[in-house]
């Protein structure tokens, strides 16, 4: 059988057509390029996956498909495991080389990437993997990483002219045949609570940040409420690659000059150097998925509450701003980073449970990247080498950063007629206060299930017991 000779790109969690390295360099090579994402149930499956994420990553690629509609092609999805979709392909065509990024994943996509390679290797098939933002894969040193990161952000973008690429599709029998089961409705369907993934929605939130909501960046960062206008919400735009990391850097520069706060927009442009710096840690060492970086802490055993866990997940652990933190993370998929850091500290200090208990987390954060979020896990639970332990009082972050309690009422509606000089504590009312604004403690919103004092001073003395540097499973 003839086999037509390809080239094949391979979207991960690159998700755009601006400043697309794969699609730049399948351009150049001029053979006929065929455009392909892979929903693999296995990684849909792991502990650490929710049908948020995925429905993100289908809204982004219905957006690029109707680009790509007038270059007569599409991303071909399937919904089927990498090495079974690449073995049907390589059974139907010749495939001269696969370009797709680098990805720094979960140790299941790491796990796939290795076996790929073998498979790639074996069959003749040319494997060219981009730089995945500031991430330098194989670094031998740290030390001139912030220079590096500096030089990629500046250099030129990638975006290649699509009127040149010459695309093929697959035969329509063919995919319907192989592309695997229909993605599921929950998938298929925009939920309008959560920000809608695209490269459309990427530029434009980026747009209007830096023309307007960036001037009280810094002001609101810790606001609960506030944050939600203020900060950039490029995170999940960010983390499926619906617009490049040197784009919202270029993007933001070319503005910098003549902007009002130029202080705001340095504050955001470090957040941008952390993205990287965070997953450039975990791209050097993947075992901070399981293991502590302190391995100090390994001598170091929470038992497992189930009990407590609801309570916190659910939103019902008599703590108002964790909880409407917790209400709002799961109906959104979004918290500023002060309510992650709170919530997380909560649950491994006051709760005092173990951060690997925390995939329900990664589930809930739209823009969940394992290479930010496992650093991020440990860093505030506490098992680092180096980082200070920081234990975090829900209560003065209340009082704090939602003075007024409008972020607690708006998500513990229960709570709305406390005034807010009790809204921090409600478990502090009397029976008569009770009755006056309507919300019955044990009854209608629930006692702390932890004294937040008493757990916090407990927490605090054991795990700096335990910081011995020598122990470093770094
Ligand atoms: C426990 C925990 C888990 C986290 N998990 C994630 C995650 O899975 N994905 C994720 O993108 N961020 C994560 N963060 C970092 C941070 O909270 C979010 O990036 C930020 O709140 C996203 O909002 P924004 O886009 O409006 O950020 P902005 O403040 O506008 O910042 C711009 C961009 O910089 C990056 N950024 C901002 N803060 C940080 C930070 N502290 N560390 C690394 N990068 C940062 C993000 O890409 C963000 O989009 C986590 C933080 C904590 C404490």
């Amino acid at each position: 059988m003839f086999k037509e000779k390809i080239n094949i790109v391979w979207f991960k969690r690159d998700l755009r057509l601006v400043d697309q390295e794969p699609l730049y360099y399948a351009q150049q090579a001029n053979l006929p390029t065929l455009l392909i994402y892979l929903f693999e149930p296995s990684v849909m499956a792991y502990a650490d996956s929710d049908v948020r994420h995925w429905r993100f990553v289908y809204e982004s690629i219905k957006e690029l498909n109707e680009k790509l509609k007038a270059y007569h092609t599409q991303i071909h999805i399937f919904q089927e495991e990498a090495g079974v979709v690449f073995e049907k392909l390589v059974s139907f065509y010749t495939i001269d080389t696969v370009y797709s990024y680098e990805e720094t994943g979960n140790q299941l996509t790491y796990a796939r990437d290795e076996a790929m390679a073998v498979f790639f290797k074996k069959n003749n098939i040319k494997w060219l993997e981009q730089q995945q933002n500031g991430v330098f894969r194989g670094l031998k040193s740290k030390k001139d990483w912030s220079e590096r990161w500096e030089n990629k952000m500046r250099s030129d973008s990638k975006t290649a002219d699509l009127n040149l690429l010459p695309f093929t599709k697959l035969p329509i029998e063919w995919y319907e045949q192989h592309k695997g089961a229909n993605l599921t409705e929950n998938i298929t369907k925009h939920n309008p609570n959560f920000q809608q993934g695209g490269e459309h929605w990427a530029w434009r939130y980026l747009q209007n940040f830096i023309e307007e909501r960036y001037i009280n960046y810094s002001k609101h960062i810790s606001s609960p409420l506030l944050s939600r206008k203020s900060c950039s919400r490029l995170s999940p735009y960010i983390s499926y690659g619906n617009i490049s990391m040197r784009m919202v850097y270029q993007y933001t520069m070319l503005n910098y000059d003549r902007s009002k706060n130029k202080r705001a927009l340095a504050n955001f442009v470090s957040r941008l150097h952390w993205h990287c710096h965070f997953i450039q840690k975990f791209e050097s060492n993947c075992n901070i998925e399981f293991q502590n970086i302190n391995g100090a802490y390994d001598a170091l055993v929470k038992p497992k509450n189930d009990v407590f866990i609801l309570a916190w997940q659910t939103g019902k652990t008599g703590v108002p701003i964790v909880d409407a933190c917790m209400r709002c993370l799961v109906e959104t998929g979004y918290l500023n980073f002060r309510m992650r850091a709170m919530v997380v500290s909560f649950f491994c200090f006051n709760l005092w449970q173990d951060w690997r208990e925390l995939h329900f987390l990664a589930r809930q954060f739209l823009d969940y990247e394992p290479g930010i979020h496992y650093p991020q896990l440990q860093m505030q639970s506490g098992t680092t080498v180096h980082n200070t332990i920081r234990i975090y009082n829900a209560v003065k972050n209340s009082e704090a950063y939602d003075y007024d309690g409008l972020f607690i009422k708006k998500w513990l509606p229960e709570l709305r007629n406390i005034p807010a000089q009790f809204i921090h504590e409600p478990h502090k009312l009397s029976l008569i206060e009770q009755q006056l604004y309507q919300c019955e403690l044990g009854k209608d919103y629930p006692y702390p299930i932890v004294d937040i004092e008493a757990t916090r001073k407990e927490a605090s003395d054991i795990v700096w017991s335990f910081r011995k540097p020598q122990h470093s499973n770094n």
